[in-house]
């Protein structure tokens, strides 16, 4: 059985002021990761991967803009926690021990009660334990268990509170681990076509919709089996906000986006050909591409535009452009309503998951390495040359690999794309990012 390597996703919620903002400061630091070659990727900390002992997870605000009464910020915390609901393992439910249990806390900590998620009840500001502890016991009245009290401005109790946090992951785990079927994962700007792609590829293969026992996002998993194959696709489409702020949607689009690429080893990209490609897709890209995911790219509604003998050669030019930082992905140009090119997508998909597991032997590697390393000479600096030793896969999905070098600064990222493109030109890969570490070895 194929172990699954996805990272579990924490949301927090609280009420504005609360120090959501310092709590994912404090827990991020400087382990939020920012791929440099990513353009468009929102710099603000909507989500952060956190690494704590040997565990990683994904870290979510859900937290957006203040609101200005009472009756706004209620309405908004009910939202957050619906978004938390829906994308996350583990909730964090962060309350003020210096503003005391309010209304709206009560509100939301039903709302989250009923949702049967793990929720963990952390109490901020708690300074001195001694001196705010008898305050922090008031927040059992939430009915939703023991609180942690911590102080993210000097932070205290953080690690207790990481403890409660990640005992509710081996669970999750273990659960997911049984799983050997492809997870697909269909993003996409709002109005691309997502829906209509999954009711179309469950229409025209008259399948199975059925509820995934164990899981707490049946609403967004869909299972659709093709020439015998089962896969799940997760969808981002579902959720319709009503809300008129622009920032706050594409927080919650991204937010959402986040929580299905994790949970998927193939993302689709729907791109609308009727709109062209534009900062939007490569923003969501990123996503995927920052987390190593096997990436295939559809231009939807293919049907609707007007086409010569160039069109498809002008779109693929334009889209590699916006997107250059993922020239590994698949291209295809789709049609959800009519159905054109669908069967092409899961023959896609199938190559594209394959690359993302494969695995290349060593004494490969090595042969190709050294034969690279005699095509074009490694760079050198101040009469030092860059030497190459050894290289190693260490990981799949995404295939990872580490070369062994006499000095890590010699190896320029120009020289390490080049061993990239020498691998991809035996082996393929199509369709996945590959990483590379580089090591020193004197
Ligand atoms: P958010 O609106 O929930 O993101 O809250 P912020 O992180 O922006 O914090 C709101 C205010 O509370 C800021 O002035 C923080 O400095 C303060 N704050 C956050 N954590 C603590 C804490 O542990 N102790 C104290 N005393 N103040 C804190
Ligand atoms: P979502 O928000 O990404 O889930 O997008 P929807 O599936 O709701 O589609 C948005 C709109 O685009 C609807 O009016 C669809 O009928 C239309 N649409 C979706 N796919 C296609 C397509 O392949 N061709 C055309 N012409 N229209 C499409």
């Amino acid at each position: 059985m194929a172990k699954r390597k996805t990272k579990p996703i924490v949301a927090v919620v609280g009420r504005p002021n609360v120090g959501k903002s310092t709590l994912f400061n404090a827990l991020a630091g400087e382990n939020i990761s920012i791929v440099k070659d990513t353009p468009g990727i929102t710099r603000d900390r909507i989500y952060a991967d956190i690494h704590w002992l040997d565990m990683t997870f994904t870290l979510i605000d859900t937290g957006g803009i203040e609101p200005d009464s009472k009756d706004v910020i209620l309405s908004q915390m009910r939202e957050q926690a619906e978004i938390a609901m829906e994308t996350a393992d583990v909730i964090i439910f962060l309350v003020d021990v210096k503003q005391g249990l309010v209304d709206a806390d009560s509100k939301v900590a039903d709302m989250l009660r009923r949702s049967h998620k793990p929720v963990v009840l952390v109490v901020n500001k708690v300074d001195s334990f001694q001196k705010y502890m008898a305050d922090v016991y008031e927040f059992y009245n939430l009915g939703i268990g023991d609180p942690h009290p911590i102080s993210a401005v000097n932070r205290l109790g953080i690690g207790d509170m990481l403890e409660a946090v990640t005992e509710y992951f081996d669970k999750e785990q273990a659960e997911e681990e049984e799983d050997d079927r492809t997870r697909v994962a269909i993003v996409g700007k709002p109005n691309v076509g997502k829906s209509s792609l999954i009711n179309k590829l469950l229409g025209e293969n008259r399948l199975i919709v059925s509820d995934i026992a164990g899981t707490t996002r049946d609403a967004v998993d869909t299972e659709i089996t093709y020439n015998g194959k089962e896969y799940v696709f997760i969808d981002t489409a579902g959720l319709r906000r009503k809300n008129k702020i622009k920032e706050e949607l594409e927080r919650y689009m991204i937010v959402r986006t986040v929580s299905a690429v994790e949970r998927a080893e193939v993302v689709v990209l729907m791109i609308d050909a009727e709109e062209g490609v534009t900062e939007q897709d490569a923003k969501i890209a990123g996503i995927a591409h920052e987390r190593g995911k096997a990436t295939i790219i559809v231009v939807n509604k293919w049907d609707a535009i007007e086409k010569d003998d160039k069109t498809i050669y002008k779109f693929t030019e334009k889209v590699r452009n916006t997107l250059s930082f993922m020239p590994y992905a698949e291209l295809l140009f789709v049609s959800a309503k009519t159905g054109q090119r669908l069967p092409k997508l899961f023959e896609t998909i199938d190559i594209v998951s394959e690359n993302h597991a494969m695995r290349v032997a060593t004494g490969v590697l090595n042969e190709i390495m050294a034969e690279a390393v005699a095509m074009q000479q490694p760079p050198s600096d101040k009469g030092k040359r860059l030497r190459l030793y050894y290289i190693t896969q260490v990981a799949v999905k995404p295939p990872t690999f580490v070369i062994f070098v006499n000095d890590k600064e010699l190896m320029h990222f120009s020289y390490t794309r080049y061993i990239e493109n020498q691998i991809r030109e035996t082996f393929g890969f199509k369709g996945t990012p590959l990483r590379f570490i580089i090591r020193e070895r004197k």
